[in-house]
C-alpha cells in the first residue's frame, strides 16, 4: 500500500468529506455562487493541497481605494457586498477577482474568494503556502465575537479539507497561523488580529495538530507502510526485517539473541520472532495474536 493511501485512510477515520460538511453552530462556508461570483478576469493558478503551511490573517485595514461603498452599509457587513466589492474592484485593478482566500464579515459569515484549492493573491510571494482570510473590518474598528468565532472555526475546518487527499495531495500537519505582517512590511492584520495571532494562534495550532496525531501521523514522522506477511519468514532476508529489529531495540525488546547481543539485520530470525512475540504478548494479544510474526497491527503499533 502506497504512504499516501495510508495516510489518507487514517484522517478519513476521523474527518468528514466535502468542505463545509462539519458545520456546527451554524458555520459553514458560502460558496462563491452565493455572491454571484461572475468569473475570473485573468487565469487564477491551482495549488497542491499539500503545498499549504499557512493560515495567514488579514484585514481591510486604511487602503482608501477601496472605500468606495458599492453597497449598502449593512450588505458589506454581513455580505454579499463584502466579497461582490472587493472582487469587483480588485477587477478595476487588473486583477484576476478578488485576491484573498476567504472573507469573513462582521456578523460572522464565511464567503469562498479563491478558496482552498486556487491561488490567493494577498501575500507578497508567499501565495503559494498560504490560505489568507481576511476579516472584513477597517482600520480603528474592532472584529466582532461573531467573526472571530467564524475565524477560528475556519481555521480547523482549512485543516480538515487540506488534510483531505485532492490527486494525491494534503497537508500533514496543521497550519501554522500567522498575520500578513509576519511575512511582509505593513500594518495588516492591525492590532485585534495581531494579538489573536499571536495569543491564540500556537494553542489552536497545538488543537488542529492533536487531529494529525493519531496514527500514522504521531510525531510527524514518516510512515512506514506494512511490507506484507511474506517478508517475514524464518531464515529468510527483507529490508523490512531492519526497519523491525530497529524497532524492536528502540522499544527494549532484545531479550532473544544469539549470545552476542541482538542487531538490526535482514534476516528474520527465531530470536527475531521471540521478540516480536514478546512484544505482542505484551500488547495483551495471545493465540496467533501472538505467533511472533508481524501483521500490520503489529507493525503499525512497533514501527509506526
Ligand atoms: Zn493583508
Amino acid at each position: 500500500m502506497a504512504v499516501g493511501a495510508v495516510a489518507a485512510a487514517a484522517v478519513g477515520a476521523s474527518l468528514t468529506d466535502a468542505p463545509g460538511a462539519s458545520a456546527e453552530d451554524g458555520q459553514r462556508i458560502r460558496p462563491r455562487s452565493d455572491w454571484d461570483f461572475d468569473g475570473w478576469a485573468k487565469q487564477v493558478d491551482s495549488v497542491a493541497r499539500g503545498e499549504r503551511t499557512h493560515f495567514v490573517v488579514h484585514w481591510q485595514g486604511p487602503k482608501s481605494n477601496w472605500f468606495k461603498d458599492l453597497f449598502k452599509e449593512d450588505e458589506i457587513k454581513n455580505g454579499p457586498g463584502a466579497p461582490k466589492q472587493m472582487h469587483k474592484l480588485a477587477k478595476e485593478d487588473d486583477g484576476p477577482g478578488i485576491e484573498y482566500s476567504f472573507v469573513i464579515t462582521q456578523h460572522g459569515e464565511i464567503w469562498e474568494g479563491r478558496g482552498f484549492d486556487l491561488l490567493a493573491g494577498a501575500v507578497e510571494k508567499f501565495n503559494t503556502p498560504s490560505i489568507s482570510v481576511q476579516i472584513h473590518i477597517r482600520k480603528g474598528e474592532t472584529p466582532s465575537k461573531n467573526a472571530m468565532k467564524a475565524l477560528e472555526w475556519l481555521y480547523f475546518e482549512s485543516n480538515r479539507v487540506l488534510s483531505r487527499s485532492k490527486d494525491g495531495s494534503q497537508i500533514k500537519k496543521a497550519l501554522q497561523i500567522t498575520g500578513h505582517k509576519d511575512h511582509f512590511g505593513t500594518e495588516c492584520p492591525g492590532p485585534d488580529l495581531e494579538d489573536w495571532v499571536n495569543n491564540d494562534g500556537p494553542r489552536l495550532e497545538g488543537e488542529a495538530q492533536a487531529d494529525f496525531a493519531a496514527p500514522p501521523f504521531e510525531g510527524g514522522t514518516t510512515v512506514e507502510p506494512y511490507p506484507g506477511e511474506q517478508a517475514f519468514r524464518i531464515g529468510k532476508s527483507d529490508p523490512a526485517v531492519v526497519t523491525l529489529d530497529k524497532a524492536l531495540i528502540k522499544k527494549g525488546y532484545t531479550k532473544h539473541n544469539d549470545g552476542n547481543g541482538y542487531q538490526a539485520g535482514e534476516t528474520f530470525t527465531e530470536s527475531t520472532r521471540l521478540n516480536v512475540r514478546d512484544f505482542q504478548l505484551a500488547q495483551g494479544w495471545t493465540g496467533s495474536g501472538a505467533d511472533g510474526y508481524p501483521g500490520p497491527k503489529t507493525w503499525d503499533k512497533l514501527v509506526n
